[in-house]
């Protein structure tokens, strides 16, 4: 434990210490000591373990553990990435401020200046450029969820209110990398807890308009109680990281549940939008889809497929400008070509508006919007423009005299460090010109006063060299050193080191005097520049961020473009009515993976309509049915968030939720109880499911004994044709279930093709319609490598079984019997099922001729 001696018997060092650590006892923290951030006892343990560093004691036995200030910023992201949370405490006065202050031994004030979190980062180097890095706060009132959400690192900031039932899906979208709670709250379980107080609507309110400068929220739009609340945490505790410094945020912008396609988190996970189960970028469909050139509109991308929009006339909108890039290759590519060029406009802007800002990120400004500027040249002459151009177009302009004033300040690259300045050009202040030439004179003085004092002493070796301890001085081999030692030299003696001995001069000391001032006075010219450049900068900060955003738009529909062209994609159309027809319809995930193995995938229409909603999906194992199921599910996304899709013709009618949900058995692997999760998650589709909603089920009901799981599923199909009446894709290896498309008239049979070839099972991958003829286990078996023995053994049992079936009626025997789910029908199935029946049981091989028109007669006698 931490356990510091009691307070008497604290040196004042230590005592600084445990008052800072008192201010932020959640985070590690980083006491800022000359070249180091140290960190003392436990803080020490986890870092030292986290960071891989040394681990020492101090001299009364604390343990302690330190990083240098140059390489802070890797070893933050290492502590970060870990779940850590960091106080940065910096030194806020010189030691010789602190002496002037309190004396000889006086300790230099401290203070700290930050709190390093997942969720408020700006730094380059602790972000990943392609994704958004969202901070959420909950707040709970009553029956509704508030939910802010801010990424400060480019100013987003959503609120939104939702039932509570919706929240693991809001959290799940945004995949926060930090979230805030009241004390006392329900929420994740690595949620930050935050005072409650800090979440009422009322001060949410207060702070969201002293932020903004307005006297009303009305102009952002409508926020509810829950929303508010959620601000009032949210700014809260960006203050509190932020230390009294600011935090970019833009106006928040309103969200409802019914503007996007509702995607709980079990089908986000299921159908790996934006990360595969295991959690990577790569595999998902979010990576099949990128062909951004920029980081804005990876992110912008990753958010647009996160929350697939369900108003047909902005989906139009976004479809139109991609089919414009998409038909003129010209205008594609000149338009990538210009975006991969650009800086990241909006990290640069949150970077400056958090007081991180380096005088590159006002170069990042400068050449980002004169990036925009030119692309609007190139945009604005193009005939028939889609309205979504139009509207973008004037967003990438307006920033002509800050541009042209950045143009004129600054070097051509600045660099990240102000405190060497350097930043500033020349010809932007006489003065600074003025203040360089005269430190440049002196330079040049100093070069010539070198040649003098070689000849002068004879000693061809002689340097004037400059370090940052003796400043500018002259360096001769010791053994030429003796005769300067000498105090006629004229000489004055400062280091003995190994090999070298060093001096000064008076005519040094003069000029070296007259180089620092003048360059101290540039250096704090320069600082004074960069402070106004950014002042002005930021002044037009909505503006900038709005220019970004144009920008990120843009390089997505380019993207979406590129994506169709390179794939073959289509437009889809968005109809009226609930139908989802796809021709030659792909998984663009498994596409790539079976092209990468040299084989060729098999493209699958879909056909789903008022009167024809439910496909029930059979065939062997490895046949093609998950894929098959979510091909149309992923079509659905990239539709709706404003993509063309991988088919060869798709007309689709707006989907209001989307519902993935695969058996248990495949998620063994998640150590859950899986039949209970599987249950629990079919439960919220039938609750939830309309008749606008689109589900996919892949072997619902395999996590438990057949007849238990046969009859699970048998009732989900039913519930959702007569109930829910939602267009739906169901896989089964039930063969059983085919029997339910006699009773209901919106389900159809289709089946994954296979056929055995010399022996061997052949997966086509293609689906037909009808029930599969077999169910190909075995085959598959054989395919996967079973040993013989194994495989001939487990043919007898099945021949055993069939034959036992066969007496018996099967295991689905009597299921025709049953009344049906909710709504009955009166049709009477049951003549055509005894014929089946007794079809079904025939031996055809084992007939006798004389057996066979016995058959006929027997069969004619059932109908
Ligand atoms: P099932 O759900 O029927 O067990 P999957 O959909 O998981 O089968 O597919 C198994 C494998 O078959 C996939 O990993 C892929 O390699 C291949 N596959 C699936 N669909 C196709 C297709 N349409 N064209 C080509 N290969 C496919």
């Amino acid at each position: 434990g931490t356990n510091p001696p009691a307070t008497g018997t604290l040196t004042p060092m230590m005592a600084q210490y445990h008052g800072l650590k008192a201010e932020a006892p959640d985070c590690l923290l980083f006491y800022r000591m000359g070249d180091f951030f140290e960190l003392f006892f436990e803080d020490a343990k986890i870092a030292a373990a986290c960071l891989d560093i040394a681990l020492t004691a101090r001299g009364d036995g604390a343990p302690m553990c330190g990083v240098p200030i140059h390489a802070a910023d890797a070893y933050l992201a290492r502590l970060i990435r870990a779940g850590h949370r960091v106080a940065v405490a910096e030194q806020v006065e010189t030691p010789a401020q602190a002496k002037e202050r309190g004396g000889y031994k006086a300790l230099v004030a401290r203070k700290i200046i930050r709190l390093v979190t997942a969720g408020t980062l700006t730094e380059e180097t602790l972000l990943d450029s392609r994704s958004a890095n969202w901070l959420v706060a909950i707040a709970e009132q009553g029956p509704r969820i508030g939910l802010a959400a801010a990424d400060i690192s480019t100013g987003r900031f959503e609120l939104a209110s939702v039932p509570v039932a919706a929240l693991d899906a809001e959290l799940a979208r945004l995949g926060p990398s930090e979230v805030v709670i009241a004390e006392g709250a329900t929420g994740p379980e690595d949620a930050v807890i935050a005072p409650r107080s800090t979440f009422a609507s009322g001060e949410g309110e207060r702070l969201l308009k002293s932020r903004f400068g307005v006297a009303t929220l009305d102009g952002f739009g409508s926020f509810d109680k829950a929303a508010l609340a959620a601000a009032g945490g949210l700014l809260a505790y960006l203050d509190r990281t932020a230390q009294g410094g600011t935090t970019f945020l833009q106006p928040p912008t309103p969200r409802t549940a019914e503007d996007h396609m509702a995607i709980d988190a079990a089908t986000r996970e299921s159908l790996e939008l934006t990360r595969t189960q295991s959690g990577e970028r790569k595999g998902s469909l979010l990576d099949a889809v990128d062909r951004t050139v920029t980081g804005a509109g990876a992110r912008l991308l990753a958010a647009d497929l996160s929350a697939p929009l369900n108003d047909a006339v902005t989906i139009e909108a976004r479809l139109n400008l991609v089919g414009r890039f998409a038909e003129d290759g010209t205008c594609r590519d000149r338009l990538r070509t210009a975006l991969r060029a650009l800086p990241d406009v909006g990290r640069a802007l949150g970077r400056l508006v958090a007081g991180r800002g380096s005088p590159r990120d006002l170069g990042q400004l400068r050449d980002g919007l004169a990036g925009a500027r030119d692309l609007h040249e190139l945009l604005d002459g193009l005939e028939g423009p889609p309205a979504l151009l139009l509207q973008l177009l004037p967003q990438l302009r307006g920033h002509g005299a800050l541009v042209d004033r950045l143009s004129r300040a600054l070097v051509a690259t600045p660099p990240i460090d102000a405190s060497d300045g350097g930043f500033i050009a020349e010809g932007y202040d006489a003065a600074l010109d003025e203040l360089r030439g005269l430190a440049g004179d002196g330079r040049r003085a100093i070069a010539a006063l070198e040649a003098r004092f070689r000849e002068q002493t004879g000693i061809a070796g002689l340097k004037i060299r400059h370090n940052g301890v003796l400043g500018y001085h002259i360096e001769v081999g010791a053994k030429f050193a003796d005769p300067l030692m000498r105090p006629e030299s004229g000489f004055t003696h400062r280091q003995t080191l190994a090999g070298v001995v060093r001096f000064n001069a008076p005519e040094l000391h003069e000029l070296a005097l007259k180089v620092s001032q003048a360059g101290a006075h540039a250096l704090a010219a320069e600082q004074a520049h960069l402070e106004d450049l950014i002042d002005t900068a930021l002044g037009s900060r909505d503006p900038i961020a709005t220019t970004a955003d144009a920008l990120a738009r843009l390089d997505v529909a380019g993207s979406h473009a590129a994506r169709a062209i390179e794939g073959g994609w289509c437009r889809p159309d968005i109809m009226p009515h609930a139908c989802f027809e796809v021709e030659g319809g792909r998984h663009p995930v498994v596409e790539a993976a079976v092209a990468a193995t040299g084989e060729r995938f098999v493209a699958n229409d879909c056909r789903l309509s008022e009167d024809s909603r439910l496909w029930l999906v059979t065939g062997p194992n490895m046949g093609g049915k998950s894929t098959f199921l979510r091909q149309n599910a992923l079509i659905a996304v990239l539709a709706q968030a404003g993509s063309f899709v991988p088919a060869t013709s798709a007309a689709l009618g707006l989907v209001d939720r989307l519902f993935s949900r695969v058996g248990a058995s495949d998620n063994l692997a998640r150590g859950r109880s899986t039949f209970m999760v599987e249950m629990i998650e079919t439960a919220a589709i039938l609750a939830q499911a309309t008749d606008r909603s689109f589900v996919i089920l892949d072997e619902v009901g395999r996590g438990t004994s057949t007849y238990d799981g046969l009859a699970i599923a048998w009732a989900v199909l039913e519930g959702i044709h007569e109930t829910n009446r939602c267009r739906c894709l169901f896989a089964t290896h039930y063969h059983e279930l085919t029997r339910l498309a006699e009773k209901l008239d919106a389900l159809s049979l289709h089946h994954v093709r296979a056929k055995e070839w010399k022996g061997e099972l052949v997966l086509l991958h293609e689906l037909a319609t009808g029930a599969a003829d077999k169910s190909y286990g075995l085959a598959v078996a054989r395919l996967a490598g079973l040993p013989k023995p194994v495989l001939a053994r487990a043919k007898d049992v099945l021949t055993r079984l069939e034959k036992g079936r066969d007496k018996t009626g099967g295991i689905a025997a009597g299921l025709d019997d049953l009344p049906l789910f909710a709504a009955a029908t009166e049709r009477d199935a049951e003549p055509a099922d005894a014929l089946r029946e007794a079809l079904a049981a025939v031996d055809t091989d084992a007939l006798s001729p004389r057996e066979a028109l016995e058959l006929v007669y027997r069969l004619k006698s059932l109908t």
